[in-house]
């Protein structure tokens, strides 16, 4: 049988990424992954067009989607994993939290006007695919564009980041609610990038203890923005708590940094697949 390399985490222009979602499944194919989870932030928009791209070039398209949370001081991000797009649960859930980007946006463009960069508004959309899911990345594109920095990395570490003059607090779904509507569509729950999150140990298991509480079933073990120590360190929080993993590169355009699609190690050995049951 031939080997399957699972990416079960990336971004098309319908969020954050660059690619349109036909355009990634092609890239997806040609770096040799098999099943592909597009995962845009709060949207589902580009299933379609991913799942009829992921026909002609015969690979396998999971349905799914990224959610942004606010679980106290912490912003988190939910993958729901094999939903289904028309499920209503699910679709009034997104429209919800979407709503509310727009009037971030402004907020954003009047701060980062203060520190002297002018009309990032309107050079922010430029770069949104889908205007109602404007957000940081097209901030700190259209910021690379007129030179404040040298690349998007730069960009967040001093403007858009929590303290930084262009970071506008926001409040998205809580965590049950989001854990909630992907399950009313019948997908699986999967804490994204815990690695990326600033919570010591503790806090980190009250949290796992919580999303496996509210119905989670799994956490991102192999994923773009993690490190080797990560890989090691939530393989043996899934185990402990009886989690199970994802792998998935959180691509969102080449020549960004990070992963390329399906470029990356295997789940370590202790862990079980997040896909250890589907017939792919
Ligand atoms: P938003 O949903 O508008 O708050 O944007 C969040 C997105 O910004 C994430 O999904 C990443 O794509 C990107 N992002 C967040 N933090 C960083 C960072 N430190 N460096 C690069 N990109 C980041
Ligand atoms: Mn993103
Ligand atoms: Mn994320
Ligand atoms: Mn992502």
């Amino acid at each position: 049988m031939q080997q399957q390399n699972f990416d079960l985490h990336c971004h098309s222009n319908v969020s954050d990424g660059v690619l349109p979602p036909a355009d990634l499944v092609a890239r997806a194919a040609d770096c040799g992954v098999t099943v592909l989870a597009l995962t845009d932030h709060d949207d589902v928009a580009g299933l379609p067009a991913a799942q009829l791209a992921a026909q002609t070039l015969g690979l396998r398209l999971i349905n799914g989607v990224e959610i942004s949370v606010t679980w106290g001081t912490h912003t988190l991000h939910v993958l729901g994993l094999d939903i289904d797009p028309e499920s209503a649960e699910l679709v009034a859930g997104l429209t919800m939290i979407r709503a509310g980007r727009g009037e971030r946006a402004i907020k954003m463009a009047e701060q980062l006007a203060k520190v002297g960069i002018p009309d990032s508004l309107a050079g922010a959309y430029q770069y949104a695919g889908n205007k109602n899911s404007i957000g940081r990345m097209h901030f700190a594109r259209y910021m690379v564009e007129q030179g404040v920095a040298k690349d998007v990395r730069s960009i967040f570490k001093r403007f858009l980041v929590k303290g930084k003059p262009g970071y506008v607090p926001h409040q998205w779904a809580d965590l049950a609610q989001a854990v909630g509507w992907i399950r009313a569509s019948g997908g699986r729950a999967i804490l994204a990038h815990p690695g990326r999150y600033p919570m010591g140990d503790g806090k980190m298991q009250e949290l796992l203890l919580l999303f496996k509480a509210c119905g989670g079933e799994g956490i991102e073990v192999v994923t773009g923005s993690h490190t080797v120590e990560h890989y090691a360190q939530f393989a043996r929080l899934a185990k402990k708590f009886d989690l199970l993993s994802s792998r998935g590169s959180d691509f969102h355009a080449p020549d960004e940094g990070y992963r390329d699609l399906g470029r990356l190690p295997q789940l370590p050995d202790i862990c079980t697949p997040v896909w250890h049951d589907w017939t792919v």
